[in-house]
Formats: structure tokens, sequence, C-alpha cells
């Protein structure tokens, strides 16, 4: 088989090196004989894992003392639930800046537990996409939190500045672009984000959680999704996604032997950067989004003539280029490079991309 480049948004790849591991020590797990998901986690060998996995997210992310880390079932929308009902009483406002399908998507949840107000939206300027300035007035302390997501998956849309609220929370929904760029975690009140991209398989969430916001919970806050609760029982309050977790922890130990969050970065700009320039460099290719805004995660583009579409999927999955159709809602393509994706694995698509257009232009 030539090599494959899997290009999906989510669940995405994981690093080769993590599926090798753990094909390895699949059916016999330090040699006990069994499987790391056919053991307690009450078992010291599993909370080992558990601490171990905690620990080193902490350190990549430089996550202070003050915060709980928390993993949780239910994936990103599962905190779409839980942060209304951990943060804010029903007669209470929470500010939402909407930027694509996912900020909506917490919206509408947010509305059926408080008064989420919308406080922003994206702007369209010459056909390009861009995000308004994030900044609550003193007029505007009174909202529970400011919700927003730094990355919208499906839009391809990255917002790198810190709204700036003022004493109200900021609450993050990094699904899928933690762990890709260096942030300073104490300046938001809460960091969520699934699994399924840049740390392991879909079902898990990592929440990180201020301590000062742990007591804010409404009293029907299901237990399993209460952080105070979650943060009483390490994460264990009922039976946690135990081989996700394991498999989160073997990621987080490869991007600290990969030169952690730091060393990310630094690729991830320039596999973005090689992908946006082969975008530009043409008319056969396009982009919607300000060149401010555009997304080191999910890159986005159209076909100018898009009843080359087909061809071109077809195409590129025979070049071994797997999951590039763009969101339905979106359409034309989307090229998902997070952490696991080799830089080989943008240039091989950048040729193709090269190929096609030189082909078809
Ligand atoms: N937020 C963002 C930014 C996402 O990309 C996704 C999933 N693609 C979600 C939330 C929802 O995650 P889940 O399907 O795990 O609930």
């Amino acid at each position: 088989m030539s090599k494959i480049f899997n290009f999906c948004a989510g669940p995405a790849m994981l690093p080769v090196e993590v599926m090798q591991k753990a094909q390895a020590e699949f059916v016999n797990w330090q040699n006990l004989g069994c499987s790391v998901m056919e053991i307690s986690h009450r078992s010291k060998e599993f909370i080992e894992v558990a601490e171990q996995a905690e620990q080193n997210l902490r350190n990549l992310l430089n996550v202070p003392a003050n915060y709980s880390v928390l993993f949780a079932h239910g994936g990103g929308r599962g905190q779409f639930s839980a942060v209304p009902m951990n943060l804010a009483t029903a007669e209470q406002s929470a500010a939402y800046l909407l930027t694509g399908s996912w900020s909506d998507g917490a919206f509408n949840e947010a509305e059926k537990y408080l008064n989420a107000k919308i406080v922003g939206r994206t702007e369209t300027h010459d056909g390009l996409v861009s995000v308004p300035k994030l900044i609550l007035n003193e007029d505007e302390q009174d909202f529970a939190y400011y919700h927003f997501c730094p990355n919208e998956t499906v839009e391809g849309i990255e917002i790198s500045e810190l709204p700036q609220t003022g004493n109200v929370p900021i609450v993050a929904d990094m699904s899928s672009n933690i762990l890709s760029r260096q942030i300073d975690v104490s300046q938001y009140g809460v960091i969520y984000a699934g699994a399924q991209k840049n740390i392991g398989p879909s079902g898990l969430s990592v929440v990180i959680v201020r301590e000062d916001l742990l007591d804010r919970a409404r009293d029907t806050t299901p237990s399993f999704m209460h952080y105070q609760t979650m943060t009483k029982y390490q994460s264990m309050y009922n039976t946690p996604p135990t081989y996700a977790w394991y498999l989160a922890g073997l990621v987080f130990k490869w991007l600290k032997a990969n030169g952690g969050v730091a060393a990310m970065e630094q690729k991830n700009i320039e596999k973005a950067a090689l992908l946006y320039r082969c975008i530009d460099e043409s008319d056969f290719y396009l982009n919607k989004v300000h060149p401010d805004f555009r997304s080191r995660m999910n890159v986005g583009f159209h076909l100018a003539d898009n009843k080359l579409d087909e061809l071109f999927l077809q195409q590129a999955e025979k070049a071994g280029l797997r999951a590039l159709k763009g969101h339905r809602i979106v359409g034309g393509m989307r090229a998902s490079i997070y952490n696991a994706m080799p830089l080989e694995g943008v240039s091989t698509l950048t040729e193709f991309m090269r190929d096609f257009a030189r082909s078809h232009g």
C-alpha cells in the first residue's frame, strides 16, 4: 500500500508512533496478560496512567496549580451543556461570540439553560470573513462568562487574540486547536476540548477549570458533569473512558518527546503557510477567510470551478490523500492538519493541488 495521508477533521489521524505503541501493547499491557481497557479504573496501574496523563498535560500547557484538569465524558458538545449548568443560574446572562458552526452550536445549547446573549459575529468585507474586536465594556460586566471558539473547525476560522472581558471569565472551546499553539491558561476561566483532533479518540473531553469557578453550579447539574464533583473524584465519579484516557496519555508523551507545544506551533505555522501559499498563488483555488483569521488547523478552499470538485476528490483519493471533502455547510474542500499531520503530508497535498491545477486550469 502506498502512503496514505488522512486529512479528516475529526476523528482525526493520531501520531503513527502512538498507534504503533497502542498496537504493540493492545492485548498484553504491562505484562498483565490483558488490555489496559480490561482493567479497573481504580487499579493502581490505571491510576498511574491517569495521573501521568494529567501531569503531562499540565506540563505541556503550563496549567497553573489553581486549575482543575478533568477528563470527561461527552465530547465537545457535552461541554456546551456542562458550561452553562456549572457556571451560572437560569436567571443569569452569558455572552456568546458567534463565529461559525461550533460557537453557534454552543450558543443554541446554552439558550436552554440561561439567558445567552450574542456579543459579536463574524463579518464579511470584500468577500473575506473576519472577526470583530473582542471587547466587553464596563457596562457589560454582569455576564456569568464569555464563551468563544478560538478555532472554528468547519469554517476554518481561528482567533489568536484573547478577548478583553474585564472580570468576566473567558470560556474557550478549544476542541480543534488545543495543544497546537502556546496559550496562557491563567487568562481563562474554563478551557474545554473534545479529544478527537489533537488529543486522542472521540468521546473524551478535557476540561480545565479555574478553582474559584467550581462552586457556581446549579443544583440540577448532573453529577457526572459537575465540575466540583468531578474534581473531588479525580474524574472518576463514574467510570471514565479509560482507553481514550490511556491513548490521550500516549499522545501527551509523544508531544513531550517532540518538543512540546512550542515545537508543534512552529511546525503548524510552517504547514499552514505551505498550504495557504499554494491556494493563493493562482486563481484556481480560493480561500474566503481574512488572512488574520485563517486557521492553522483546518484549511478550507474552493475550486474556482466547482464542477471539478468530484474529480478533484476522486483523484486525491487515488493519490492517497483522504477525507478532503469540505463540511456540507460550506462545501468545497477542507484539509485538517492537526499536530499529528507530518509536513510531508502537506507537501504531498500541495504537489497534488499544483498538478491538478496545471491539468485542469
Ligand atoms: N467544538 C468544536 C470546535 C468541534 O470541532 C467539535 C467537533 N467537530 C465539537 C465542538 C463537538 O464535539 P463532539 O462531536 O465531540 O461533541
